[in-house]
């Protein structure tokens, strides 16, 4: 049979499938591009896009995590729970915490075992105790547990509890072996509060390398660390604060690739009292806060927990003899800013 028609049906049929299938490929391929435009791993796309960041309260400060050239949120679940893990382990106030539980050890107890990285922390601390000569002493704990620069209460400790705590510090009485931290009494205390969020920045950015992000920024409370530099190779700009509270001024842009910045101040953990200013870097030979023309003193260098270590060394040492330690440091350089605002750049600073 031949249908006087069927020969244009046909062609209509053949047209109309061709159409669809038109159609069906157009959509996929917009499909295929939103898939490739929103992928995750999508580094070329997401060059110029705005960087992925969590941000959270730990440390007792605030914290964030940005990812520059990577939008997968399970690495910051990642780096979020690693600094959890730190927490439990280096919480100075919380009972649980392995340094509380080091500390409050109980009568007699004077060596501490453990599987956790609290030995390398400890070791960092022993390291610039002995380098300043106890300026700065990792075991400063019975001290600075007296002060509150926390709650806002503006409050000077008792003279005699000054000094019973004093009598206590001395890193001399501290030693660290493989997974093992020695005292040569039971009332030794450790604070790492001074090297820990710079250690914990470290093992943060090892964690992002392994996970095969190469741009990131890595802020806890203010101790920067820089992973690589911009997707563009343009170098990231921290900014140094002004000295004072609540104060949002710029003295000092950094440019920064791969490296860390750390400030250590008077500004933040602080009060006023009867035109005194108290803040939360302590001379353990007085007890009270160094008071020694130096408002902050910034820090630059690859190591996060160096130069946390340095910061507050360098602070704590005072102009002279922080610079010169700072300047024998190789591979780090910095800034101190005085009380009267000027600036002292160390000698390796770039300009
Ligand atoms: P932040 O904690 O604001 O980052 P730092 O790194 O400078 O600032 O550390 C200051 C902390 O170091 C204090 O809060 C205290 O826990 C501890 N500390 C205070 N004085 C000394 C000192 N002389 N030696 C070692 N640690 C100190
Ligand atoms: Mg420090």
């Amino acid at each position: 049979m031949t249908d006087p028609n069927g020969g244009s049906l046909r062609q209509k049929s053949v047209g109309k499938y061709a159409y669809l299938a038109g159609v069906c490929i157009l959509f996929l391929m917009i499909a295929a591009g939103l898939k490739m435009w929103t992928d995750p791993g999508n580094r070329l796309l997401r060059r110029n896009k705005e960087p992925l960041v969590q941000s959270g309260f730990l440390f007792d400060t605030v914290i964030s995590v940005s990812l520059y050239d990577n939008q997968k949120q399970e690495i910051l679940d990642g780096a979020f729970a690693l600094c959890r893990r730190y927490e439990d382990i280096c919480s100075p106030s919380r009972r649980d915490s392995e340094l509380f539980r080091m500390n409050h050890r109980g009568a007699g107890v004077t060596v501490w075992k453990t599987d956790s990285e609290l030995p390398d922390i400890v070791r960092l601390g022993l390291e610039y105790s002995e380098k300043t000569d106890g300026a700065f002493d990792l075991t400063v704990q019975p001290l600075s547990e007296l002060w509150d620069f926390r709650s806002g209460k503006a409050q000077v400790p008792e003279e005699a509890k000054i000094r019973e705590a004093v009598k206590k510090i001395d890193y001399r009485r501290v030693s660290v072996e493989q997974g093992c931290i020695r005292f040569q009494d039971d009332q030794t205390q450790i604070d790492i509060g001074a090297v820990a969020k710079g250690f914990i920045a470290d093992r943060i950015k090892e964690y992002l390398l392994s996970q095969g992000v190469g741009s990131a920024i890595i802020n806890l409370g203010g101790n920067v660390l820089c992973v690589g530099e911009k997707p563009g190779g343009e170098a990231f700009q921290i900014a140094i604060r002004k000295p004072e509270r609540e104060s949002s001024e710029v003295v000092k842009r950094l440019s920064v690739r791969d490296q860390s910045v750390v400030t250590s101040g008077i500004y933040e953990r602080c009060f006023d009292l009867n035109g005194v200013h108290y803040h939360h870097i302590l001379d353990p030979k007085t007890g009270m806060p160094y008071q020694n023309g130096l408002s902050s003193v910034t820090i630059v260098g690859p190591s996060s927990g160096i130069c946390d270590a340095l910061s507050t060394s360098c602070f704590s040492l005072g102009e002279e003899k922080g610079m010169k330690l700072l300047d024998g440091t190789d591979g780090y350089y910095g800034y101190m800013i005085r009380l009267d605002g000027s600036i002292r750049a160390s000698a390796g600073a770039p300009e």
